[in-house]
């Protein structure tokens, strides 16, 4: 277990003292608390009874924790995960580093593995590492194609109700868009309806497009389902999904949430094509969710040759239209992505540098907190403030410099107001799923 940079008391009250916070997490601001032109605060938190008791100026209190000015930070909240793929990169390596590659390599895998036990020890390993992280809730894509959809929601249904209190989470399906063009599409819907979850699809472009998408809609109308889609992950100009799915939600008049992630191709396309996509998703109050991390890994990969742009979608530009972005860590050590540890931390010291969020820091730490709590549903989560309860990460960077530049592996995280247990579970754990056994 890694030792935290600070002692946090378990009493039922106390006070957290000098806590740096980064203003847009806070719900309100003390009177007269100034915040540097960086968006910092400096405040007391007191804790009561599983929840925050109040937010005040620093050095209105006495005794507690002095935290000498480190950051603290609301759970972190991953919006879009691949659970179920996590953990194979050992037995199921992408031979390349393509988008190719990786699909072919998990259809393999997915074909000869992916029993019950094997999907939920995995997935239980990932929850694992995003609760030490400070993770309190997870939206996870499953594939659900064919036998699969019957083999996974139940492992899923059943973490749910394991990890109850600890992590909140939610699924969607992850199935070839033109499924919702057949049977299967129906019955996959009332199997998603039935557990809880999230009607999605991969979007690809086809003359049958906007029908597939009407209809993808009206089954999640039908079942008072929101929709989640991966669209247009990809560098080809010709890729413009999201425009479609826009159009979609007006004319079929959705009005449950639609969230669409990766939106890579827009990076790519020309001026005109881009403004009007800005403008259709911003009309259509679509919320987007960048992968960078995955996306810098796939994109633009041709072996052999430099990648020549970072694959992720205009974030910026989006949210200079009032389009609500979150980021999140997609896929983890699988053949979409070798690397990763389900920490939204790392996603976010990331994205800041391959997205450009530094300059200013601004609403964007939003972005793994309280935008995806929004987009998931999940009132209060992502932010701080009093009533809220005590689910809080410690970081002992006090600056962005100094929060960005280390892992944070000694971070405390608390939840109802207590220190958790840290411990990152040991990949030797599935060593015997991963053909490695006496190795
Ligand atoms: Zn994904």
């Amino acid at each position: 277990m890694t030792a935290g940079f600070v002692t946090v008391p378990a009493r039922d009250a106390y006070w957290l003292r000098n806590a740096t916070i980064p203003a847009a997490f806070l719900t309100d601001l003390p009177a007269g608390v100034p915040v540097s032109p960086d968006g910092l605060a400096v405040v007391d938190v007191a804790i009561r009874n599983t929840r925050i008791a109040a937010v005040v100026a620093a050095g209105e209190s006495e005794g507690g924790v002095d935290l000498r000015r480190s950051q603290v930070w609301p759970c972190l909240i991953d919006v879009h995960t691949h659970l179920d793929k996590g953990h194979t990169w050992e037995r199921a390596p992408n031979p390349d580093g393509t988008f190719g590659g990786a699909l072919r390599t998990v259809v393999a895998d997915r074909t000869a593995h992916w029993s019950a036990e094997d999907v939920r020890r995995r997935m239980d390993f990932g929850l694992r590492c995003s609760w030490a992280h400070g993770t309190k809730a997870i939206r996870t894509h499953l594939d659900s194609f064919g036998p699969q959809a019957a083999i996974t929601w139940p492992v899923f249904e059943g973490l749910r109700k394991e990890w109850a209190g600890r992590i909140e989470l939610q699924a969607v399906s992850l199935v070839p868009l033109q499924i919702f063009g057949t049977a299967e599409g129906q019955e996959l819907a009332d199997r998603v309806a039935a557990a809880g979850g999230i009607l999605g699809a991969v979007t690809y472009m086809s003359p049958e497009i906007d029908a597939l998408l009407d209809r993808v809609l009206d089954l999640a109308a039908e079942r008072g389902l929101d929709v989640d889609f991966h669209c247009d992950e990809s560098g080809d100009i010709g890729a413009r999904a999201l425009a479609h799915i826009a159009r979609a939600v007006r004319r079929r008049r959705f009005s449950g949430r639609v969230v669409c992630g990766h939106c890579c191709s827009l990076a790519v396309q020309p001026p005109d094509v881009v403004a009007e996509t800005l403008d259709l998703t911003a009309e259509a109050g679509i919320s987007v969710i960048s992968l960078p991390m995955c996306n810098l890994y796939l994109q633009d990969r041709v072996p052999g040759r430099t990648p020549r742009w970072r694959g992720v979608t205009l974030l910026h530009e989006f949210a200079a239209r009032g389009v609500p972005v979150a980021l999140a860590s997609d896929n983890c050590r699988d053949a979409f992505y070798g690397f990763g540890d389900h920490d939204t931390l790392e996603v976010f010291r990331e994205a800041t540098r391959i997205c450009h969020l530094d300059r200013p820091y601004g609403d964007w730490p939003r972005a793994v907190t309280t935008t995806p709590a929004d987009l998931m549903g999940l009132a209060g989560a992502g932010r701080i403030g009093p009533g809220l309860p005590a689910d809080l990460v410690l970081f002992e960077g006090r600056t962005w410099s100094e929060l960005l530049s280390r892992p944070q592996a000694n971070r405390v995280v608390l939840r109802n107001g207590r220190a958790i247990e840290r411990r990152l579970p040991d990949y030797r754990d599935l060593d015997d799923l991963l053909g490695k056994d006496g190795a």
